[in-house]
């Protein structure tokens, strides 16, 4: 056995590959915050396409697509409809309050989705008492959802709804990659009513940085505005932008593989005694399962298998995520749930119990 440690805590964790340096090597670069970097200005111009938008905008991080969107779509004080534990509310450091002054106004989804009627009943009636409901934020695949897939006619139904109350709509696609391998409907069929979409490329997509936001031309010239403000403008960027286009080219079919391996790990430990998981609700690369042993909670599980060489993360007290990408084969992740598996077992023995 090596050493190495089996590393499942997040998509994030990716290495770029020895082809995707030779890329990064050899892009042409210029000046982006010219819009003189051919490499960037060929990532924006296929992400466009792909997305079906007039235009895009390449990013440090999917946080700055997320927060810039917001910037453009709002003004202080008005309210963003959205899933109480998306990203956007978890995950960004309070940045719509801090960077947008907006309100959040949070649906209990199901599995991070929610309907058309809740966005109808969530919309504000427009007086002078009430925030100005302004923005829907859909988030494909859902993080906290258990990486689970929006249905194309759950967002046109959830669109009509915030069209009819004169709404904004915008996609957090850190994960849309994901759910268009896992369903196999295009990346622009899902996008096609929403104002703004952006995807990440240092998830499943493996590369070390970036996002790309896209929408019409109008709005993504509002985005420059503020990626310029924020500090968001580059120089020769090209070199991060070449690891985009080197994964869209070969990075996007083998999600499927991830899905497969999150599917057999999800398999695996599904009858591990104190553990709960329904390996039917595992649609794409996120595997969420609870610690239900008495005395044991997601941190000192996850800190044994570490010592174990397996990196799984506590993501509540008793929530575990582990994540498939494109560094975890297919005998890693069944290595990791025999791992858990005896860990498991060690924890809920008695003697074990007993030494405290
Ligand atoms: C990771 C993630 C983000 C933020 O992307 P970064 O590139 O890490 O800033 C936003 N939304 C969701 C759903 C994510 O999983």
């Amino acid at each position: 056995m090596s050493n190495r440690v089996i590393n499942l805590y997040s998509d994030t964790q990716s290495q770029p590959t020895p082809a995707m340096r030779q890329a990064m090597a050899e892009a042409k670069v210029g000046d982006e915050q010219r819009g003189a970097d051919p490499t960037v200005n060929a990532l924006c111009a296929r992400v466009a396409e792909l997305l079906g938008k007039e235009a895009a905008v390449f990013l440090p991080s999917g946080t700055m697509c997320n927060e810039i969107a917001i910037l453009i779509h709002c003004k202080h004080g008005d309210e963003i409809i959205c899933e109480r534990n998306c990203h956007l509310i978890v995950a960004e450091g309070g940045a719509p309050a801090a960077l947008a002054g907006v309100m959040m106004y949070q649906i209990d989804g199901e599995r991070g989705i929610f309907t058309a009627e809740q966005v109808r009943a969530a919309t504000r009636e427009r007086n002078r008492y009430a925030p100005r409901s302004r923005l829907v934020s859909v988030e494909q695949t859902s993080n906290a959802g258990g990486g689970s897939v929006w249905p194309l006619a759950t967002i046109e139904a959830v669109a009509a709804a915030a069209h009819e109350g004169g709404l904004a709509l915008h996609m957090d696609g850190a994960r849309l990659m994901n759910a268009v391998v896992a369903s196999g409907i295009t990346a622009a069929d899902f996008a096609r009513p929403f104002d703004t979409v952006w995807i990440d490329l240092s998830k499943g997509l493996g590369c070390p940085v970036g996002g790309v936001l896209a929408g019409s031309a109008d709005l993504i010239e509002e985005a420059w505005v503020w990626k310029q403000r924020l500090g968001g403008a580059l120089r020769q960027a090209g070199i991060v932008a070449a690891a985009g286009l080197y994964a869209l080219d070969h990075n996007v079919e083998r999600l499927a593989e991830d899905h497969a391996n999150a599917k057999a790990f999800a398999e695996a430990i599904a009858e591990v005694p104190g553990l709960a998981l329904d390996p039917a609700t595992v649609e794409t690369n996120l595997v969420y399962f609870d610690v239900t042993a008495p005395g044991l909670d997601a941190a000192a599980l996850s800190a044994r298998l570490l010592e174990r060489g397996v990196d799984i993360s506590a993501m509540g007290k008793y929530r575990m995520r582990a994540v498939t990408y494109l560094d975890v084969g297919r005998d890693e992740v069944l290595t990791a749930a025999a791992v858990v598996s005896e860990v498991m077992q060690e924890l809920a023995a008695p003697a074990a119990r007993d030494a405290g």
